[in-house]
């Protein structure tokens, strides 16, 4: 393979940036072209594309976002435009493409490699960790670690007050934002979409903790069950203890990738181009029991996320 294309899609995730870097050195270091799709998909139909050398990667391995800058892009469900994207790969010469992005944007690469032979390799980039195939996703630690943070600062108030913190966090359809934030900044309680909400329950742990001698509380809500203001609005109406929502949103996204993300990306970046030079396509790459793995990404997409029910009973055993 001489030249391969690069593109991130869908949300943004910390840790894109240095999958970047990690896959533009290891093309050049392989002796391969690279060019960078910008805007995802939406890149191939426009298309914005720029060679990529060693120096266009400087100084990024620490930045959040994406120097491809990511987009979503309708054009691309559509035969039409995946012809288009065809095309264009055609037309500057890639042999083979990575993309960096979440369960969609594999969707996308995953009609490029079955339905028009073009050799793909998908990089998990989504804060959600919503993908079965690989422990984590990149973007996922550094994710948790900026709502540990925002959950301690707000830990010190709801203490000073007793009250009961409603946190919202991200993870749309996966409560694994909720569930890592809440059993590492120790919140009584993580209301997730995997898990029917009971309010009874909820109060007679919040009662249970405030006569263990609890002077707050702090309750995690993943996105994908209801917003932190309406489920505030519910708890409310069946506790006389104060409620105060707060939704970390976009803050999420952004920042400088942790260690644990920034290691993510260099082997994910590095195992993807290693897979295209020996003329492999059609994978995804991942993390399994601490290995660098890859999988069949027709067989990626297909599987179901599962919710880790043993980590939950952790939590609700030693958070009371
Ligand atoms: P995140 O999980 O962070 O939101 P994502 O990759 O799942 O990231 P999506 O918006 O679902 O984000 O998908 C990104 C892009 O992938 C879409 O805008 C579209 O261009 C492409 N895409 C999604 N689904 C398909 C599909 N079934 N076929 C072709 N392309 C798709």
């Amino acid at each position: 393979m001489k030249r391969i294309g690069l593109l991130t899609s869908g949300g943004d995730a910390p840790g894109m940036n240095a999958a970047i870097r990690a896959v533009v050195r290891s093309a050049i270091y392989f002796g391969m072209e690279v060019y960078g799709v910008e805007r995802g998909y939406a890149g191939l139909m426009e298309e914005i594309l720029v060679p990529m050398e060693m120096r266009s990667v400087s100084n990024i391995v620490q930045c959040g976002g994406t120097k491809l800058r990511t987009a979503r892009c309708l054009e691309m469900l559509t035969e039409e435009g995946q012809k288009k994207a065809v095309s264009t790969l055609e037309k500057y010469g890639i042999d083979g493409l990575v993309v960096i992005g979440g369960d969609g944007s594999f969707r996308g690469a995953k009609v490029l490699s079955e339905k028009y032979g073009v050799p793909t390799i998908g990089i998990p980039g989504t804060i959600d960790n919503d993908l079965e195939y690989t422990d984590y996703t990149l973007g996922f630690d550094t994710a948790v670690n900026t709502c540990l943070d925002i959950i301690n600062k707000l830990r010190d108030t709801m203490t000073s007050h007793e009250r009961i913190s409603v946190v919202e966090v991200m993870g749309r359809h996966c409560g694994d934002i909720a569930l890592y934030s809440g059993i590492a900044s120790g919140a009584e309680i993580i209301v997730v979409p995997e898990i029917k909400v009971n309010m009874e329950d909820i109060i007679t742990r919040i009662n249970r903790s405030r006569a263990n001698g609890k002077h707050s509380n702090i309750i995690v809500v993943a996105e994908g069950v209801m917003s932190a203001e309406q489920f505030a609005k519910q708890l409310q109406d069946v506790t006389t203890y104060s409620v105060r929502p707060t939704c970390i949103g976009h803050v999420q996204r952004g920042g400088s990738p942790s260690m644990a993300d920034r290691m993510l990306a260099a082997q994910f970046g590095n195992k993807a181009v290693r897979l295209l030079k020996d003329g492999i396509g059609n994978r995804v790459v991942g993390i399994s029991k601490n290995n660098i793995i890859d999988m069949d990404i027709i067989e990626a997409v297909s599987m179901k996320k599962k919710f880790d029910y043993e980590l939950y009973e952790t939590l609700q055993m030693i958070s009371m």
